[in-house]
């Protein structure tokens, strides 16, 4: 677009103009298609141009399009909170329904602090996170986040949230790790909670697979169950964030349940939605909702759009969606196919460090040398690259820098709406296969091209 008064994020970029969806794909202006390879920001989940979800939010918008929720309740906002509880584990029976996932971040933030006052420890503020981090870029949100770059501009309005380190097998700095894990990882968080003083500290945030600079790691299985143990020793909330990872993403409707832990609150977003319209939410445990029963405690933290009905059916349609279309199955299913496909990029291609694959998440990290896993220096602008050169032929994916000291380190990120065929999958990685030998053989690291 020549002009325009949109103020872009990046105001020197060309940014395709996008007329339509469809499925996995997405049609520009001159009707190029481009495979969405991260469905849209990881929420188009169930893929572009449902006319049936669009039915229901205009259906919905006739009949009640908005009511205040300080003032008057709706039955879809209910409808929708019942379905959720009834699909979140353990007694995860009660949600608060906003418009995204910064806003469910600061609700659940608030959640917690409240619950602690109420309970006489109005001492425990502090939330604790992990580096490599997203969570979103309202304050509080990005008080939790784990991206100095992000943080840079604002660091002065930042409360000081300690961060541990994000559990990173591939390029974990404790020892015994890839061996015999002693979970240092997760450990790390009571050494954490003991220098801040456990009456200081209110909440520990992360999400189950990581989408930060560590993207698509995973986790030994005992970490959530270690990191559980702490929280609940010292009176502390573990907040899951699954905004990337819920709703179906790892073929599960929550990735936390992969574990078998039950959080306190669980932070919920994008695919809750499809990306259909804004709404995002917190499923909070029955404890915490019986303390504000009987503190008699208003909830201090309100929004214009809690609740909104319109959002609520659009989430009550993904719901249905899921399980006629029995997505979670068909995400079991193609993410294997993702995984072996991916896989095989590794031998060929020796800028391949490791390639991390768990539900439809797949996480690539290049290296300059395999053996010491040295990445290329940032100057060698390794993902920005590939990113740009399979835009330009129609394969949008996620390509980041910066995940092994937050200066260097080059990884591609594929996370496709959840109803991505094999065929579909093998054409992107074909693609990135491609592109990834001209860039290879650009660098002097193909003997033969
Ligand atoms: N948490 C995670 C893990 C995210 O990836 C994001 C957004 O990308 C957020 C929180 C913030 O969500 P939103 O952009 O909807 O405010």
């Amino acid at each position: 677009m020549a002009e325009t008064t949109l103020f872009h994020r990046d105001p020197s970029h060309d940014y395709p103009v996008i007329t339509r969806g469809e499925g996995v794909y997405l049609y520009d202006e001159d009707g190029k298609r481009y495979f969405d390879g991260i469905a849209g920001a990881s929420n188009v989940t169930l893929g572009h141009g449902r006319p049936r979800i669009a039915d229901a939010m205009a259906a919905q918008a006739a009949e009640l399009a908005y009511c205040f929720s300080v003032h008057f309740t709706n039955r879809t906002a209910a409808d929708y909170a019942r379905r959720l509880t009834a699909i979140a584990p353990g007694d995860l029976n009660n949600v608060y329904l906003v418009s995204g996932g910064s806003e469910a971040i600061e609700s659940a933030l608030k959640l917690a602090r409240q619950y602690h006052i109420q309970r006489g420890n109005a001492q425990k503020q502090l939330a604790i996170s992990r580096w490599r981090s997203y969570h979103g870029a309202t304050v509080g949100a990005l008080s939790l986040t784990g991206t100095p770059a992000m943080r840079g501009p604002f660091t002065a309005w930042l409360p000081p949230f300690p961060h541990i380190d994000a559990c990173y097998p591939y390029r974990c700095r404790y020892s015994g790790c890839g061996g015999t894990c002693n979970l240092s990882c997760a450990r790390a968080l009571e050494n954490a909670i003991l220098e801040a003083g456990p009456q200081n500290v209110a909440a520990f945030v992360a999400e189950p697979i990581s989408m930060g600079g560590s993207g698509g790691s995973v986790p030994p299985s005992d970490y959530f169950p270690t990191i559980r143990e702490i929280c609940d020793r010292y009176d502390i909330l573990f907040i899951a964030d699954e905004i990337v990872n819920g709703f179906g993403r790892t073929g599960r409707y929550f990735a936390i349940e992969h574990w078998d832990v039950v959080p306190d609150l669980l932070v919920f977003g994008k695919g809750a939605s499809s990306g259909y319209c804004p709404l995002g939410g917190v499923l909070v445990r029955d404890g915490i909702r019986q303390s504000f029963t009987e503190s008699d405690d208003l909830f201090q933290h309100i929004f214009t759009y809690v609740d909104n009905p319109v959002a609520a059916r659009v989430g009550l349609e993904v719901l249905d969606i899921i399980e006629e279309e029995g997505i979670l199955e068909h995400v079991q299913r193609v993410a294997a196919h993702l995984d072996d496909a991916a896989r095989r990029l590794r031998e060929p291609h020796p800028t391949v460090g490791e390639i991390r694959c768990f539900g439809l998440i797949l996480g690539v990290e290049f290296v300059q040398d395999r053996a010491t896993k040295q990445p290329f220096p940032a100057s060698v602008e390794l993902h920005k690259k590939l990113g740009a050169n399979l835009m330009k032929r129609g394969v949008s994916v996620g390509a980041t820098g910066g995940g092994v000291d937050f200066s260097e380190g080059d990884d591609l990120r594929i996370y496709p709406p959840l109803i991505v065929t094999e065929a579909q999958i093998d054409e992107a990685l074909s693609a990135v296969e491609e592109e990834l030998t001209r860039l290879e053989s650009e660098l002097g690291l193909l003997t033969s091209a």
